[in-house]
């Protein structure tokens, strides 16, 4: 059993018109094998959230915690905290010349856990992971997010999220512009990397339709920056037929 737990966090970052604080004040606590769903209007500091857990250097975190088992994840680096079983989905956004997938995925994988894998095993592992995402084998020779659609680039997360086996994962957005097929076989990756590992899943988005695929246990709502409003599934059909609105407009005066 595994517990991140993010208390009274503010986070900011440094814009042209000077500092600005977009985190202010995040309480949050994930178990192993729960799901929290964070839903929120663009620019809500979402993404944020998910940077200032992966340590992003961009990102300050001015006061607050997070812990994961009673470590603190604030002052490990971001390699530390990969081998402490945190994974971000958005990691590795950028394209990385000369490295296949699957050498970045066994680099990866030594990374985390301090050995490099059996090849034969490893080379199985991959193939069965690629197998259930329904990806190209050849995809694995290709260069890192060189060229690689919005599909293929989520597909590729999740496939680092079902070899890298982490204790949390945090899937920032992994389905914008996904068609609903690709949402849905991305979504049975995560739900399989769940069964198989037990992780706790922190999931980011802005609609709620990948919330059928990947049901949550708790929904937060994200606003201006700190969680407005917290429920069970039920809160995410409401968000579904009433919007945002309800929570961005001004406060009634008295
Ligand atoms: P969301 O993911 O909910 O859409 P973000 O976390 O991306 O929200 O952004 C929250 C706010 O912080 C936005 O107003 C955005 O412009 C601002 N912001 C985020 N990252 C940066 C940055 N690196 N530099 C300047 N402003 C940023
Ligand atoms: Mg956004
Ligand atoms: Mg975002």
């Amino acid at each position: 059993m595994s517990t991140l737990e993010i208390k009274d966090l503010h986070v900011t970052v440094e814009t042209e018109q000077g500092t600005k604080e977009i985190l202010r004040g995040v309480t949050l606590t994930i178990e192993s094998g729960q799901t929290h769903a964070i839903m929120g209007p663009n620019g809500s500091g979402k993404s944020t959230l998910a940077y200032s857990i992966a340590g992003h250097p961009k990102y300050t975190v001015t006061s607050g915690s997070i812990t994961l088992d009673g470590e603190d994840v604030l002052a490990m680096s971001v390699d530390e905290r990969a081998r402490a079983g945190l994974f971000l989905a958005m990691q590795y956004p950028v394209e990385v010349p000369g490295v296949t997938v699957s050498n970045f995925l066994r680099t990866a994988k030594t990374a985390v856990t301090g050995e490099a894998p059996k090849l034969r095993t490893w080379v199985k592992d991959v193939k069965g992971a690629m197998e259930n995402l329904r990806m190209d084998p050849v995809f694995a020779e290709r260069n890192v997010n060189e060229g690689f659609s919005g599909g293929e680039k989520k597909r590729h997360e999740i496939l680092q999220m079902e070899l890298l086996e982490p204790k949390m994962a945090i899937l920032d957005e992994t389905d914008s512009g996904l068609d609903v097929d690709a949402l849905r076989v991305v979504s049975e990756g995560v739900n399989r990397a769940k069964e198989k590992t037990g992780a706790g899943v922190l999931l980011i988005t802005h609609y709620t339709r990948i919330l059928r695929y990947i049901e949550p246990d708790f929904v937060h709502v994200f606003v201006d920056g700190r969680i407005a409003e917290q429920g069970g599934p039920e809160l995410a059909d409401r968000l579904e037929s009433e919007g945002y609105d309800r929570f961005l407009a001004p406060s009634p005066t008295v």
